[in-house]
């Protein structure tokens, strides 16, 4: 039991506020993205700096309280609260500085996404994320990042150069290529088992006007489109990424009311090449059956990282089942129409990310990403914003999955896991785990950060 008075000194140290229950403001602030996810946790603690974080790690180890570490709260598993735990939310440290000569980036551990796509496109650089800006550069990051630059520059943990972090035991270290280089190996894909990282420096690339957008087709001919999706991109030059859907048709504009609400497949391109061969790149394409549908076109690249936002606020019920994928045989296509067909409701969908081209080059034991050999990552998520359909999206994407991952390589990847048990982390991590087991034991041997997809220290 927590005593008042111990609360209050907590409190009084912090620079931010601290949440309990029954405060005004303790309702909003333990909800995170995914509304399937209701925990009540004991204490929030709004961090404003590192100095913050320090106190309540201590705070929280002292205590003997679960810790909960909160970026941007987007993960599938809802990872950033915990039932009874000290949250330590990162929200307030949203900062990020550009070095243009340098072409480095450093985000606070509670940036968003958008936050450095706006400020690095001042500089008309960019760094590789995911596909929606509201997503949290920290658990992104910490599991890898996977977006319309990957096969371009790599894995947003192949352009990490570095962390500032709060480890257990409250000490502040920074950990990059020099120092601390066990712990820098860790964070590129290990999730937040190692400690509170307090910012990120990245490298960021010369890249401000994407040629990008959808291209769709009808239902009907999706086994065609995935058989030649899958063959093209396989083959296509790094600058072009492309990630295969199924999904529903927006009911609402830029999309054309004969098509609103239709089921159909399509890819969503992002070609970041020279601009003057960017109608040459996408031939081929149109080629080879013209889409129903085709937005693609030059576009600011932060209006393409923020495009989706829309569709998917925060608040909707969500279900993920992933896995990596190494082939995609005829008959697994076969299986993907069946099940990508019926959709459950209209923002559920299925995305096969490509992660070969510069992802892909880099070794297995490079960083803990340990299926670089894969070619995709696949995702069935299905969303809804009404609770009532919880069991319609749930049971869709767990027959979706059950039929494919015959088909798959083994593991997923973390940041599209549900809490699915140590078997499954294990596989993700493969070879890598026992590295990862060593180094948590090293860092965390009492195991104080282990609401996450946990790494147990080694024995
Ligand atoms: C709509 C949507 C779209 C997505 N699209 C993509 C995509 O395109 N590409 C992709 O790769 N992923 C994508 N994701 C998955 C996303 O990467 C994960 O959900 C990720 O965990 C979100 O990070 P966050 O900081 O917002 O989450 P949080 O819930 O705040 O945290 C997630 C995990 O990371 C830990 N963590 C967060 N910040 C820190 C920190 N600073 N220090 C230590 N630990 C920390 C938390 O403890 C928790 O375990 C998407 C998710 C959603 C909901």
């Amino acid at each position: 039991m927590l005593s008042q008075p111990t609360i209050a000194s907590f409190k009084a140290g912090l620079r931010g506020e601290l949440i309990e229950p029954g405060d005004q403001g303790y309702e909003s602030a333990r909800k995170v993205y995914n509304a399937m996810i209701d925990k009540r946790p004991r204490l929030i603690a709004r961090c404003m700096d590192v100095a913050d974080v320090i106190l309540a790690v201590t705070f929280g180890r002292e205590n003997k309280l679960p810790i909960a570490i909160r970026g941007g709260g987007h993960n599938a598993a809802g990872l950033g609260v915990w039932d009874e735990a000290l949250v330590i939310d990162l929200s307030p440290m949203r900062y990020v500085r550009v070095d243009p000569k340098k072409r480095t980036v450093l985000a606070g551990g509670g940036a968003l996404w958008g936050d450095v796509d706006h400020a690095t496109h001042a500089f008309g650089l960019a760094v590789p994320a995911g596909i929606i800006a509201t997503t949290g550069v920290g658990g992104l990051t910490l599991g890898g990042g996977i977006g319309h630059l990957t096969r371009q520059c790599g894995l947003t943990i192949d352009n990490l150069l570095g962390v500032d972090m709060v480890l257990a035991d409250g000490r502040f270290v920074t950990a990059n290529a020099k120092e601390n280089a066990d712990l820098f190996w860790a964070v590129r894909g290990g999730g937040g088992n190692f400690g509170v990282v307090t910012s990120f420096l990245y490298k960021a690339h010369p890249i401000h006007t994407d040629y990008a957008g959808p291209t769709l087709w009808p239902l009907e001919d999706a086994a065609e489109v995935m058989r030649w999706y899958r063959d093209f991109i396989t083959k296509a030059p790094d600058s072009l990424n492309g990630f295969f859907a199924f999904l529903t048709v927006p009911p609402g504009p830029p999309f054309p009311p004969h098509l609103h609400m239709k089921k159909m497949c399509g890819v969503v391109w992002c070609y970041t090449g020279p601009a003057r061969k960017a109608e040459a790149v996408f031939k081929p394409i149109r080629q080879f059956k013209t889409p129903a549908l085709d937005l693609v076109g030059p576009i600011p690249h932060p209006a393409l990282q923020s495009m989706f936002d829309p569709l998917f606020p925060p608040g909707q019920q969500w279900y993920w089942k992933a896995d990596f994928v190494r082939e995609l045989s005829d008959k697994a296509i076969a299986l993907h129409v069946q099940h990508g067909s019926a959709l459950p409701t209209w923002q559920s969908t299925m995305h096969l990310y490509p992660i070969d081209g510069a992802a892909g080059r880099v070794k297995n034991t490079a960083t803990p990403w340990a299926y670089r050999d894969a070619k995709w990552a696949e995702v069935m998520v299905g969303v809804d914003p009404d609770p009532a359909n919880r069991e319609k999206i749930s049971s869709w994407a767990k027959a979706y999955w059950t039929a494919l991952h015959p088909y798959a390589a083994g593991g997923a990847y973390v940041n599209f896991m549900m809490e699915e048990g140590d078997e499954r982390i294990r596989a993700t991590y493969g070879k890598n785990y026992d590295r990862l087991a060593k180094i948590k034991k090293r860092y965390d041997p009492a195991n104080l950060f282990h609401v996450n997809q946990n790494i147990k220290p080694a024995k």
